[in-house]
């Protein structure tokens, strides 16, 4: 894979508005250029200038259904790793997904890698007498009366061989819109006395098995870094790895209280990646398209405390004048990943476009990317 060279951007000199006018000239003579050849998918996490280029917002999920159904010759996602690994595992092989910086990455999903899930799952394995689905003649179907299995499910947020791990052994991706209608389908998967290994978000995995009505005696922590407490796992449905989104981590219950004490009659979303404390604290918590339309649909007036990153807080306060949106930490930094994503990358990754260069391709093996449509397109199914 060709990539940009690093020296090429001027990234911090490139804040200026003449840099920016500049900036944002070349990638619209690009765009203009390249037509309909190209499709630029922006997160909604991204910065403003790097969003007004985009032809389609979203979040992971509604951008992985978008690159699936684009027929664009190009992809360009603006987003972090895992996202543009999406999206090159459900385009098909003539279509060429890139990314404007490739060590955009997901400090969440680094936190699980394959051979310590591997390693996990295996002990799981060989510990609570479960079985692998992988073993069953149609691992899609509900486990058989009388049989348990060990289900892995993962997050979005995670690398393409993890899926493929998860595919292969009968398990399915999950996004924060459809955590619990995919822990559902897992748990008739897993059978009555089976579990779910899900990774690698704990915060999602726990807050999705409350609302869906379990208990703390449900659920168990596996930290690679430590000795597994076999007491804990063997009386847990579910078996959360110990990763977590450091920009979520960052809002407390603390900040909750100060804007009601000081707004009685504020509204309070917050995403379900933040520790359970804050979702109890919150009136509603959801994906960063149920936090749009939870701001939507708010009263003209609202005063709404958001806890996600940055620049969604942001323009959705842009975006309401009429409502007061306002992020929870009031010193949130952005997610430092995705702002790795600026628009001189952009600018550069375009221009060689139009010249017929590919540089910054996503490009997961096949064999990986096999699986791991297997655990994409049981997502999908599920939520159709
Ligand atoms: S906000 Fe958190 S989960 Fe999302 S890309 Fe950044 S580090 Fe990863």
């Amino acid at each position: 894979m060709l990539s940009l060279p690093l020296a090429s951007c001027t990234v911090e000199g490139a804040n200026s508005d003449a840099d920016s006018d500049e900036l944002r000239q070349r990638i619209r003579v690009a765009r203009e250029k390249l037509g309909d050849r190209l499709m630029i998918l922006g997160h909604h996490y991204q910065r403003d200038s790097i969003i007004e280029h985009a032809d389609e917002t979203g979040d992971s999920f509604l951008l992985a259904e978008m690159a699936a159904a684009s027929k664009a010759e190009h992809i360009v996602f603006c987003g972090v790793h895992f996202m543009a690994e999406s999206a090159d595992i459900l385009t098909g092989d003539e279509q060429i997904v890139t990314m404007p910086n490739v060590r955009a990455g997901c400090s969440m999903a680094d936190m699980a890698d394959l051979p310590d899930v591997a390693s996990c799952w295996n002990e799981l394995l060989d510990n609570c007498g479960l079985g692998d689905p992988a073993t069953r003649e149609d691992p899609d179907l509900p486990a058989p009366d009388g049989e348990s299995y060990l289900v892995p499910v993962t997050y979005m947020n995670s690398s393409a061989d993890l899926k493929a791990f998860v595919g292969h052994h009968g398990g399915v991706v999950c996004t924060s819109s459809n955590a619990a209608g995919v822990l559902g389908w897992a748990l008739e998967r897993a059978g009555k006395d089976g579990k779910v290994l899900f990774f690698p978000d704990q915060h999602l995995g726990r807050n999705t098995a409350l609302q869906m009505g379990y208990g703390d005696d449900d659920m168990a922590v596996w930290n690679p870094m430590l000795a597994p407490d076999w007491q804990a796992l063997a009386g847990a449905t579910f078996v959360l790895w110990h990763g977590y989104c450091s920009v979520h981590q960052r809002f407390n219950v603390e900040q909750i209280e100060e804007l009601r004490a000081m707004h009685p009659d504020a509204l309070v979303i917050v995403h379900p990646e933040c520790d359970r404390e804050v979702v109890e604290a919150s009136d509603a918590s959801g994906s960063t398209e149920m936090i749009r339309k939870f701001v939507a649909d708010a009263p003209t007036g609202s005063i709404i405390g958001v806890g996600t990153e940055i620049h969604l807080v942001k323009r959705l306060d842009a975006q309401y004048p009429d409502k007061y949106v306002v992020c929870l930490d009031a010193g949130l930094c952005p997610c430092s990943t995705m702002y790795m994503i600026h628009p001189a990358y952009l600018a550069e990754l375009l221009e060689r476009m139009v010249e017929g260069e590919v540089v910054n391709r996503i490009v997961v093996p096949k064999q990986i990317a096999d699986d791991a449509i297997l655990a994409l397109d049981r997502m999908l199914a599920i939520v159709a």
